[in-house]
């Protein structure tokens, strides 16, 4: 085991004390001592950072942490641990008074995928239940499996009101033009949710949008929409930092994943999500199957891939 952590002066100074009697007569590069602790072996380097080695690496780590928390209330202890996965860099900030709140929020799916529909949901979480979704594990939403999807949703939504659209391909190709771009479709349909959503007459604090385009243009892209929800909290990675958004992205998901299926049987073919090589192959098979008219009614013609599923088709 391998434990970094970055230690203020004050906790520097009580190491360097601490393990006067126990430093190593050599010091690695750039460290001020290495010492040995039981089984663990610890190295307080220049830059402040103390990397602790050995099986029992966790309880000495655990214990200059506490220190350095003691020394330091309220900063923030960095630690890294070897071998363990990289987070993301960024933690995401969670902010308790959205998180606890009682909140609509909204998300989509199926905007990256060249088959299927797109699914908008927005979905209203009151404050009482969210014990009830964390219970769920609705708050690691992003790292469910479509079979856990399918198994958890309707719990969800037994106690979740929500409101969902589905744009089924066919509208979606009638619709996509010069003048009209996927940002702007789904804009438009998270605000018709939206508002179907603030009608049922819930009682919320805030309203969360995943974000995908900044506020302003997505208020732009609704300035012919008589009826606009104006008072939305725009967040990126909503769906950590909002049970209502995480909810809302589930379900669409859910909804989603049973349409695809539903699209896949009438097909006679299992189709691939997303857009890569696979799905051209699939796409060349509808092709061959039921003739490129078929397309228009499962799949997002403006994406890249209708090209290279016809180019394959016609190698001439
Ligand atoms: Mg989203």
């Amino acid at each position: 085991m391998n434990i970094t952590l970055k230690v203020s002066k004050n906790t520097q100074e009580k190491m360097i004390e601490y393990f006067q009697d126990k430093k190593r007569p050599k010091t690695p590069p750039y460290a001020v001592f290495q010492a040995d602790e039981a089984d663990t072996v610890v190295t307080l380097y220049e830059s402040g950072k103390v990397v602790f080695q050995g099986i029992s690496a966790d309880i000495d780590a655990a214990m200059w942490k506490q220190m350095e928390q003691n020394l330091n209330p309220g900063k923030k202890v960095e630690e890294k641990k070897a071998g363990e996965k990289k987070k993301d860099k960024k933690e995401t900030f969670v902010d308790p008074k959205i998180y606890h709140s009682s909140s609509i929020g909204s998300d989509e799916v199926g905007t990256g995928d060249y088959f299927g529909p797109i699914v908008v949901t927005a979905s209203f979480v009151a404050k009482e239940n969210i014990p009830f979704l964390e219970e769920l594990g609705v708050k690691d939403s992003k790292k469910m499996s479509d079979e856990q999807i399918m198994e958890i949703v309707p719990k969800i939504i037994q106690k979740i009101p929500y409101q969902s659209m589905i744009l089924n391909n066919h509208e979606y190709n009638e619709k996509y033009s010069e003048d009209i771009n996927m940002n702007k479709i789904k804009a438009i349909l998270h605000n018709k949710v939206l508002l179907k959503m603030t009608k049922q007459n819930v009682n919320y604090e805030y309203i969360i949008v995943d974000e995908f385009a900044k506020s302003y243009i997505y208020f732009n892209y609704l300035r012919k929409v008589p009826e606009v929800v104006r008072n939305i909290t725009f967040l990126t990675k909503g769906e950590d930092k909002s049970l209502a958004v995480a909810c809302a992205s589930l379900i669409s998901r859910y909804i989603f994943i049973k349409e695809f299926d539903k699209l896949s049987q009438s097909l006679g073919i299992s189709l691939p999500k997303g857009a890569g090589v696979k799905v051209d192959e699939v796409g060349r098979q509808i092709v061959e199957k039921y003739g490129f008219e078929k397309l228009k009614e499962v799949a997002k013609l403006n994406f890249k891939n209708t090209e290279k599923i016809k180019n394959q088709k016609d190698p001439s």
